[in-house]
C-alpha cells in the first residue's frame, strides 16, 4: 500500500495540501474526491514524485520514497508505479506501439520481450488494431486505453490516475469506469484515482477520501460517506439527504 504521513505542500502563499495523513491498502481502489483546487493532484504528484513535499513522509510499500525532514527523495522512475494523466500525455510523434513500449525500452528490455508484452497488454485492452497508428488518429477513448496500456506495461503494483476519464463523452465515461475496475481486479493493482466527479467516486471507490481546501475531510466507503457525511461540506458535495 501507500502511507502518507502529515504531508504539507505549498506554492508560494497557497497552502495546496495541509496535514494530510492517509493509509492506502494493498489492492485497494482508492478515490481522492474534491472540488477543483482542493489539492487532489498535488497529493497524487507527491506520491508519483513529480512534486516534493515541504513536510511529511510518503511510503510506497515498505520503502520511504519522500521525506522532507530526512531529505529523502526517490525520483518517479524509481518508484515502480504507473501514472495516467487527464490529457494522457502520449508522445505525438510515436506510434501507439512505441508509446506503449516506451517504459520497457527505457529499462533496456529486449525487442522480443517488448513485442510480447505490448501484444499481450494490447489484447487485454482491445487495442491490437491500433498499434501502427499515431495518437492524433485515435478517439478519446482509444487514447485513454493506450495511456492505460503504457501505465500497465511494467506491471506496476501501484497505479496513479488523475481524472483519466474527464475528456471522454458521458457514454464512454460510464463504459470506461466499468472497464477500469475490471482491469484493476485483473492486475490486482493498488489504484489511487483522482476525480471531482461524485458519481465516479461513489461508483468506483472501495474507499473514498474527500478533500476540500487542501485538507482531507473524511475517509470511508462510499456507503458510509453517503449515509454519514462528517460535515455539511461533504453532505452538500456528495448530495446526501439532509
Ligand atoms: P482540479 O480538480 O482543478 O485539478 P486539484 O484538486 O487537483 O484541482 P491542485 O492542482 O492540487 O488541485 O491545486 C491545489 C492548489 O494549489 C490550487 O489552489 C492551485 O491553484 C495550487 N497549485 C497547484 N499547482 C500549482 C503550481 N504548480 N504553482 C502554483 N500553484 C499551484
Ligand atoms: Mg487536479
Amino acid at each position: 500500500g501507500v502511507s502518507i504521513v502529515n504531508l504539507h505542500k505549498r506554492f508560494g502563499k497557497t497552502e495546496a495540501v495541509r496535514e494530510f495523513t492517509l493509509e492506502i491498502r494493498d489492492g485497494e481502489f482508492f478515490v481522492l474526491l474534491g472540488p477543483s483546487g482542493s489539492g487532489k493532484s498535488t497529493v497524487l504528484n507527491c506520491i508519483a514524485g513529480i512534486l516534493r513535499p515541504d513536510k511529511g513522509e510518503i511510503w510506497i510499500g515498505d520503502k520511504l520514497v519522500a521525506s522532507a525532514e530526512k531529505k529523502i527523495y526517490i525520483p518517479p522512475q524509481e518508484r515502480n508505479l504507473g501514472m495516467v494523466f487527464q490529457d494522457y500525455a502520449l508522445y505525438p510523434h510515436m506510434t501507439v506501439f512505441d508509446n506503449i513500449a516506451f517504459p520497457l525500452k527505457v529499462r533496456g528490455e529486449s525487442p522480443e520481450t517488448i513485442k510480447d508484452r505490448v501484444t499481450n497488454i494490447s489484447a487485454i485492452l482491445g487495442i491490437q488494431h491500433l498499434l501502427s497508428k499515431k495518437p492524433a488518429q485515435l478517439s478519446g477513448g482509444e487514447r485513454q486505453r493506450v495511456a492505460l496500456a503504457r501505465a500497465l506495461i511494467r506491471n506496476p503494483p501501484l497505479l496513479l490516475m488523475d481524472e483519466p476519464l474527464s475528456n471522454l463523452d458521458a457514454k464512454l465515461r460510464v463504459l470506461m469506469r466499468v472497464e477500469l475496475k475490471k482491469i484493476q481486479r485483473e492486475f490486482r493493482s493498488t489504484v489511487v484515482y483522482v476525480t471531482h466527479d461524485q458519481v465516479e467516486a461513489m461508483s468506483m471507490g472501495d474507499r473514498v477520501g474527500v478533500m476540500s481546501s487542501g485538507v482531507l475531510q473524511q475517509v470511508a466507503t462510499p456507503e458510509e460517506i453517503y449515509e454519514k457525511p462528517l460535515n455539511t461540506f461533504i453532505a452538500g458535495f456528495i448530495g446526501s439527504p439532509p
